[in-house]
């Protein structure tokens, strides 16, 4: 059984068929930096994610997801363990909460 990267939650395989909805539990493969954003097609950047994480991840790095996940679980008065396990692996991180804050306001588009 492969858990997503993300929330964790088991995913499964999905044959993808035309004009047939995904399921949110798809099992995809995720690059944590996108290519589009210059991240590579190595093993090293590649997780097994959700479809629903993978598509609402769309184009941000692992990081910024991670924000994104952070703050609607502030928001909505989660566990606070589940919060220091996405935060987990947060160190390479070099913004400051200032900028993180704003990334959130702003609203981050998924593509
Ligand atoms: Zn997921």
């Amino acid at each position: 059984m492969s858990l997503c990267y993300y929330c964790k939650k088991p995913t499964a395989l999905h044959k993808m068929k035309n004009g047939v909805r995904v399921p949110n539990n798809a099992r995809t493969v995720d690059h944590k930096v996108p290519l589009s954003r210059g991240g590579r097609n190595v093993a090293e950047n590649k997780v097994v994610a959700c479809y629903g994480c993978n598509t609402e991840k769309g184009k941000l790095t692992e990081a910024e997801y991670r924000t994104v996940l952070y703050y609607r679980h502030t928001e909505t008065q989660r566990e606070s363990d589940q919060a220091k396990q996405l935060l987990g692996s947060y160190d390479t991180i070099d913004w400051t909460l200032h900028d993180l804050k704003l990334l959130y306001e702003a609203g981050v588009s998924c593509e």
